[in-house]
């Protein structure tokens, strides 16, 4: 399907070619506001959204459609219209995790009854203010009506039209109230922002993410696929099973590589000189705040480390 944005291009070059008019401009605020959002549908009844600010999986039924995140609030009711809600009504939102970019759509749907689920953990988060240090912002709380209205602790299914929709929690891991949303019919696996690929995965130590805990969640989400899973990540493109066993054999590395600079006293300016994420720099880029994460989330889990300093 294409975005609501590039069907009314295509209708304005066809007025233009129609009119014989060269230049018909478009709409100054127009193509500055209307988000690129785009989607595909990956298997039968599931659509990968891409362009509302963080990934968004559409699972189509019958008579509606159950969404997995809801990208930025700036960009809710263009998603909507992209994904044709009036026709196809949204019946339930699941959020992967509290970041503004993957809750945008709470408030709107909220407003419309529409139930929304997430971990416990999530709607904690999104009740008080949270500032994060390396975005230099505070999130205040959100309106009432985007809260989650169902949550869980442990894991939850849903049977929606073709879908089995089973969902559960990662631990501490990129927050605290991480999930997984595991299709097991289409063989499709939503990791939200556990998994990243082609930079360095965040660990919001704010909000409870740290790298031990990434590292589980990475564990976790292998042991429920297989090599022709379609990985459907918070961001960046369809993955694989093999992008995943990649980062998590990379957390394993860095995990005890950054707790042995630690143990000698290093600082985490010490760490970031020590250099110990060189061989994935050059895929990965500026390992700066990922070090600076890391060292922050580890002294959380002192305790859980060998060799206690
Ligand atoms: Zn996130």
């Amino acid at each position: 399907m294409k975005s609501l944005s590039a069907d009314r291009r295509h209708f304005l070059l066809g007025a233009m070619g129609a009119a014989g008019a060269a230049a018909l401009p478009l709409p100054a605020t127009w193509a500055a506001t209307r988000p690129l959002i785009d989607s595909r549908e990956v298997a039968p009844g599931v659509r990968f959204v891409t362009g509302a600010g963080a990934n968004v999986i559409a699972l189509r039924g019958p008579d509606g459609q159950v969404l997995v995140d809801g990208g930025l609030a700036a960009n809710a009711r263009a998603l909507m219209d992209h994904l044709d809600a009036k026709r196809l009504p949204v019946k339930a939102l699941i959020n992967t995790h509290w970041h503004w970019n993957h809750t945008g759509s709470n408030e709107l749907l909220g407003k419309a009854g529409v139930p929304i689920i997430a971990h416990e953990n999530t709607k904690l988060w999104m009740q008080r203010p949270i500032t994060i240090p390396w975005d230099k912002r505070e999130y205040p709380p959100v309106p009432a009506k985007a809260l989650p209205t169902k949550t869980f602790y442990t894991e939850g299914k849903m049977d929606f039209g073709p879908h089995e929709i089973r969902y559960g929690w990662l631990g501490q891991a990129h927050t605290d109230g991480d999930i997984y949303v595991h299709l097991p019919k289409s063989n499709a696996l939503i990791t939200g922002g556990v998994l990243a690929t082609g930079r360095w995965p965040v660990m919001d130590y704010v909000t409870g993410g740290w790298i031990g805990g990434l590292l589980e969640a990475g564990r976790t989400l292998l042991k429920l696929c297989d090599d022709r899973t379609l990985i459907l990540q918070g961001a960046g493109e369809v993955a694989t099973r093999a992008q995943l066993q990649a980062q998590t054999d990379m957390l394993d590395t860095l995990k005890e590589r950054i707790w042995q600079l630690m143990r000698k006293g290093m600082s985490d300016t010490d760490i970031i000189a020590a250099k110990p994420t060189a061989e994935f720099d050059a895929a990965l880029g500026d390992p700066t705040q990922f070090l600076q994460s890391a060292y922050k989330g580890l002294w959380g889990h002192v305790r859980e480390q060998r060799g206690v300093v």
